[in-house]
């Protein structure tokens, strides 16, 4: 992973030609004054854990899983947001840990919570380190020390109950290796968020993670059966059946906990048998709101399709739903719809053979209005779906910021909620380039996915801070959630508290005193300071 951009450099993007055009004629982007900087010249605040304390967590985990190496803590300083990315290619290092901390089992990281607790340490769970919430940014104030507790080393399946359909995994497990280890088993999860390649099962659980395949497949939080958690005041072990009626489900308490909470060590997930059989299909309608409408018809009435994503006009046009050929966008609104299936199963929802659902599925958007496109732009979005992260680090050293948001709400207040966000975008950033998709849809609502793109001016982290302040309180007020499957982190921690309200406030300041005491576990994060 790039320390200071996304992914393998080796599948680095270039821009194509009408994306610098657009870049420079519409968007008056100019290439920034002052080149990214390397590893090395990043800076960072002296380390300030003592050497008897590394020695302390050094006994618990062996010396050679505590790194202080310039390099250890660069890599484990913020996560992947484009602020977090615009500071690191400026140098800006003052949020890295003191240390990083690899243990390698459950009881290894209860110990080192109990020390860290002890001596006042705060501890960042870190799993892939593909937060765009700031939900990794270190805050040392009142502590003696930082360190980011790498989870990487728990990196096993541990069980596969063939039966019940549930795995058991070590949280540190990479997507791309949890769908190969499970495919020995003719097994999948079925969870693919754009950040596949480097996110682990553990972030996902922590953060309500939730993939492009959610309508068929789930949310991450719908696939969490059960899970183990390493508190600073003991060991919590959740989920005894899928469902139960013992008391408020306390496992959903840990999902989205943000590592605020607690660790997750263990998660039982359901699976489901592999696809044999996947199609992938384009339709045109004319009008977001048309397209928006047949999604919902298909949400309410079924048959839902495994994938089901809609752009609006200006993303279609940029062609962003196919990244790999970008710019080849066309006009009206792209829905793409895939389905998935098993031969003896009959589908991943209940639905029935890929064929019948997506005949059923043809016929409700066909009386919606929509215009079939055949199969190609639908293969051509499953080719580049996981790209488009890619183009954001040629964005940024073209001088273009770009960053993405979300939110979601009931199908009634969706229009509402796309133009609060969109003027909220005008009002902060003069001109910038706005679109959305829908790629998440429920019986009674959906997300909106934003993606901005706007020129770089003066201070471009306080620029897109000023745009998304705005956002923020616009969702707030359009009524929508503050994060349908980012999570809160840091960046939307007031949002949070104004959801929620001061009674939410208070619950999750008791929960957090009582498992957390000494306020060690990613202090900053999640948990509103104030009702
Ligand atoms: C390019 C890009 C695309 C993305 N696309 C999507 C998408 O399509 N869908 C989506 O849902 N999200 C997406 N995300 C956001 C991000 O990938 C998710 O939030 C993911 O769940 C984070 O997983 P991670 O392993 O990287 O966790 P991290 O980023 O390492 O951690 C996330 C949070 O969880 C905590 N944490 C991590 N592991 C544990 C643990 N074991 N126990 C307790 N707390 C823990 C951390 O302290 C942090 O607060 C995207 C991010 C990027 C950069």
């Amino acid at each position: 992973m790039l320390w200071s951009g996304w992914g393998d450099p080796a599948l680095a993007r270039e821009l194509p030609e009408q994306v610098r055009a657009l870049l420079r004629d519409f968007l008056g982007v100019r290439a920034p004054d002052v080149p990214a900087v390397g590893l090395e010249s990043v800076r960072l605040p002296p380390a300030a854990l003592s050497e008897p304390l590394l020695g302390a967590l050094a006994e618990v985990v062996g010396s050679a899983y505590v790194l202080t190496s310039h390099e250890a803590r660069v890599r484990h300083t913020r996560g992947k947001s484009t602020p977090d990315l615009l500071r690191m290619r400026a140098g800006d290092g003052s949020a890295a840990p003191d240390a990083v901390v690899l243990p390698g089992s459950h009881e290894e990281v209860a110990e080192l919570l109990r020390v860290c607790s002890a001596e006042r340490v705060a501890v960042i769970p870190f799993g892939g380190g593909t937060s765009v919430v700031g939900g990794l940014t270190a805050s040392g104030s009142g502590f003696t020390g930082v360190i980011a507790l790498d989870l990487g080393r728990l990196d096993r399946l541990v069980s596969v109950d063939p039966e019940s359909l549930v795995a058991s995994f070590e949280p540190g497990v990479r997507a791309p290796e949890a769908e190969r280890l499970l495919a020995a088993h003719g097994l999948t999860l079925g969870h693919f968020p754009q950040s596949f390649e480097y996110a682990t099962l553990g972030g996902f659980a922590a953060a309500r993670s939730s993939g492009q395949a959610s309508a068929g497949y789930g949310r991450f939080d719908d696939m969490v059966v059960g899970l183990t958690v390493a508190t600073p005041t003991g060991t919590l072990d959740l989920g005894r059946a899928p469902k139960s009626a013992a008391g408020p489900d306390l496992r959903q308490l840990v999902l989205g906990s943000e590592g605020a909470f607690g660790v997750i060590t263990s998660l039982r997930l359901r699976v489901r048998r592999a696809p044999d059989e996947r199609r992938y299909e384009g339709w045109r309608f004319g009008t977001f709101a048309e397209g928006a409408a047949a999604m919902r018809a298909l949400a309410q009435e079924g048959p839902l399709p495994t994938v089901l994503r809609l752009s609006d006009e200006t993303e279609t046009m940029i062609g962003l739903a196919k990244p790999d050929a970008i710019g080849s966008g066309g006009s009206g609104c792209l829905l793409i719809a895939g389905y998935e299936s098993t031969s003896t199963s009959g589908g991943d929802s209940g639905w029935g053979s890929v064929a019948a659902r997506q005949a059923g599925a043809a016929a409700v958007l066909t009386r919606m209005g929509g215009e079939p496109l055949g199969a190609e732009p639908g293969e051509a979005w499953e080719r580049g779906r996981f790209s488009a992260p890619y183009l954001r680090d040629s964005l940024l050293a073209a001088g273009a910021t770009v960053e993405t948001l979300e939110t979601a709400g009931f199908w009634a207040n969706l229009p509402r909620l796309y133009d609060a966000v969109r003027l909220a975008l005008a009002g902060a950033l003069g001109s910038p380039l706005v679109m959305c998709h829908i790629s998440h849809v429920y019986e009674s609502g959906a997300s909106l996915y934003f993606t901005v793109v706007v020129a770089q001016e003066g201070d471009p982290v306080a620029q897109w801070e000023h745009a998304k302040e705005a956002v923020n309180a616009a969702i707030v007020a359009a009524g929508g959630t503050i994060s349908h499957h980012h999570g809160v982190g840091r960046d939307h921690r007031d949002a949070y508290a104004a959801e929620v309200g001061p009674v939410g406030v208070s619950i999750l300041q008791a929960v957090k005193a009582r498992l957390d005491p000494a306020g060690i576990l990613n202090p900053g994060t999640l948990i509103p300071t104030t009702a």
